[in-house]
């Protein structure tokens, strides 16, 4: 390798994990200490550097993913194919997954994927990836490597810059569009670059073309942002994905129901989406035309917006009752949304949020079997009995019947 180390992290408790270590150190076998086989690069170098949190680990090779898997056989890793199409293998190691991913040369490239040739040579594969900031690399020691000269100086200046000419690397894959406002926003410092912003407008009407799949990695990435209205409203401004949001979105309540959700602790997605999605179930319909939404946070809007329609969360009864119906992740966090519309006081959350935690939310005592052993006939009308007795159990305040 003829690249020196630029500069060494501070320890790093990730870095010392045994996964990690066992991972690299199968990878590295038999290969001099200053030419490994294998080193750390991207999210986890650049989050290292900036004293942010590591949330996934990858790791760049000049091994080809046959050897990979050969090596991880060897050592009783298990290993999945997750990418294997651009020479990516996952390996799981006492249940930590890592990204391997052999060096690459881009061959042929249309806008959305991309036909690669393996390579062994460092630089050439940090040409191909998206900004200097996430070309850095680093080996298990913590000695970090710079492999075009630039990743450092823009993390140290928090630039977020294209690796060569933005235009181009736009043309190369579109989603970079996307990832440009996100990586700008959680890592960047100052103006966005007007060459870059020029670029990801002209080529904005490309994005419908994207998979749902991969529009919908980065936009769930925007969103978990502290201000994802922020970002969106920069890129709108940019004419980047103005119809996403359906209609009755307001940008305001999303912003306030972030702060309110980091306030409090709870951050999560499925809020989010539904003020995303104008607070109705059909937004997710309109949402749907460019992420793809999980099952179970489809659930949860359901069950967010089941609350907000079902009742006035200041009132303890009517907290159980949305405990009882929908359960606690979707009461709390119909909590926020209430908060955010200033419908509930905030001074009054804490008590509301002990009773969503603590709460020992009951069980319906009566079932239809027990209605037929007292004479009902089975059909359609007991299940009529069964939810108005229910419904009446709730008025009561899920007293015991008798
Ligand atoms: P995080 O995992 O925190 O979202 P990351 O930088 O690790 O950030 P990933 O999407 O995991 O982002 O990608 C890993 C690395 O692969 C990136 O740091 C970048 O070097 C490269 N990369 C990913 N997607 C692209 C792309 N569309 N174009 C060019 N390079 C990319
Ligand atoms: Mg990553």
């Amino acid at each position: 390798m003829d690249m020196k180390p630029a500069q060494t992290l501070t320890p790093q408790d990730w870095l010392q994990s045994a996964p990690l270590q066992k991972v690299l150190a199968v990878l590295n076998e038999g290969a001099p200490q200053d030419d490994p086989n294998a080193l750390l690069v991207g999210g986890c170098v650049r989050n290292a550097l900036l004293g942010q949190t590591i949330d996934d680990i990858d790791i760049a090779t000049r091994l080809t993913p046959d050897e990979v898997i050969a090596r991880m056989d060897a050592a009783g890793i298990k290993t999945i194919p997750t990418g294997i199409d651009h020479g990516t293998i996952t390996a799981v190691e006492d249940g930590q997954p890592f990204e391997i991913t052999t060096l690459r040369r881009d061959v042929e490239t249309d806008g959305r994927r991309a036909i690669v040739a393996y390579s062994t040579d460092w630089a050439e594969d940090a040409r191909r990836r998206d900004f200097t900031i996430n070309t850095l690399l680093a080996d298990v020691k913590g000695r970090v490597y710079d492999p075009l000269g630039e990743g450092l100086k823009d993390i140290q200046a928090r630039r977020v810059v294209f690796v060569g000419e933005p235009a181009q690397r736009i043309a190369e894959d579109h989603l970079r569009i996307l990832r440009y406002f996100r990586f700008h926003a959680l890592y960047g410092a100052g103006n966005m670059d007007p060459e870059a912003l020029e670029a990801c407008e002209a080529a904005a009407d490309k994005i419908p073309s994207l998979s749902k799949e991969r529009i919908t990695q980065e936009i769930f990435k925007i969103l978990s942002h502290d201000d994802p209205a922020g970002v969106l409203s920069v890129m709108a401004g940019r004419g980047i994905l103005t119809d996403l949001p359906a209609s009755g979105y307001n940008p305001q309540l999303l912003k306030d129901l972030c702060f309110i959700q980091k306030q409090f602790g709870l951050r999560a997605l499925p809020a989010r989406l539904l003020v995303l999605g104008g607070l109705k179930a059909e937004g997710v319909l309109t949402l749907e035309r460019y992420l793809l939404i999980p099952k179970l946070y489809k659930k949860d809007m359901a069950a967010i917006e089941g609350v907000l329609a079902l009742a006035d969360l200041n009132e303890e009864q009517a907290i159980k009752e949305a405990l009882y119906r929908y359960g606690r992740t979707p009461t709390a966090q119909a909590l926020m949304i209430e908060i955010a519309l200033d419908r509930v006081m905030r001074g009054g959350a804490g008590e509301a949020l002990n009773l969503i935690r603590n709460w020992d939310i009951p069980t319906f005592p009566v079932s239809g079997e027990d209605l037929i052993k007292q004479g009902y006939k089975p059909g359609p009308e007991l299940g009529q009995k069964v939810i108005a007795l229910e419904a009446e159990w709730i008025k009561g305040g899920f007293r015991n019947l008798c």
